[in-house]
């Protein structure tokens, strides 16, 4: 089965980040994702076996991240897949920290991939004409995160659709 570890926006930025999508698709064209499977993905590990993925889900309810906020104010892109996203302009050390907490975990568990660089993004559009420019409206908006989802990616005739398996306990309660 084809898997990711993600953030999962919070209903009120999930509801945003789709109306931010609508507005760069008038501009830009592209294939929105739908609004059920925005996310931030922090670690892909590709196809595994069923056992695996079983481990990945036990190791993560056993762990619990330190809450954070991630703060967005950037459009960007990457032009060969013709991606539109969000992000943030100022590095964002404590995403980085997750990223690297969590590759840590599962090469403990024999998992490898982990990638050369990581940079923080929701894709918006796939398939777009344009990049985004000035006329998109400025973005000013942060999430509140708190868990991470080992979430299964599974290819349908609409494309592909995200079905969550697992998430990180809640987080400690601090002293
Ligand atoms: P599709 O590939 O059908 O267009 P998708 O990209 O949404 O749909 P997946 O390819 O399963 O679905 O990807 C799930 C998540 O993992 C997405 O956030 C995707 O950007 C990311 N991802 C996919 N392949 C890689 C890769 N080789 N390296 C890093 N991240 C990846
Ligand atoms: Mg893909």
């Amino acid at each position: 089965m084809r898997l990711f570890l993600a953030l999962v926006p919070p209903p009120a930025q999930r509801r945003r980040l789709g109306e931010l999508a609508e507005r760069a698709q008038a501009r830009c064209g592209g294939r929105r994702m739908p609004d059920d499977s925005l996310h931030l993905t922090l670690a892909f590990l590709g196809e595994q076996p069923l056992e695996r993925a079983e481990a990945i889900g036990d190791w993560l309810a056993r762990f619990s991240i330190l809450p954070g906020r991630w703060r967005l104010d950037a459009w960007g892109h990457f032009r060969r897949p013709g991606i539109v996203w969000v992000g943030g302009a100022e590095g964002q050390p404590a995403l980085g920290d997750l990223q690297r907490q969590l590759w840590d975990g599962l090469e403990e568990l024999g998992i490898s991939g982990r990638p050369e660089r990581f940079a923080p993004h929701i894709t918006l559009l796939r398939h777009a004409r344009r990049p985004p420019g000035p006329e998109l409206p400025r973005i000013a908006m942060a999430w509140d995160y708190t868990r991470v989802e080992l979430i299964q990616s599974v290819v349908t005739q609409q494309g592909s659709r995200y079905r969550p398996l697992a998430r990180t306990a809640p987080p400690e309660e601090m002293p």
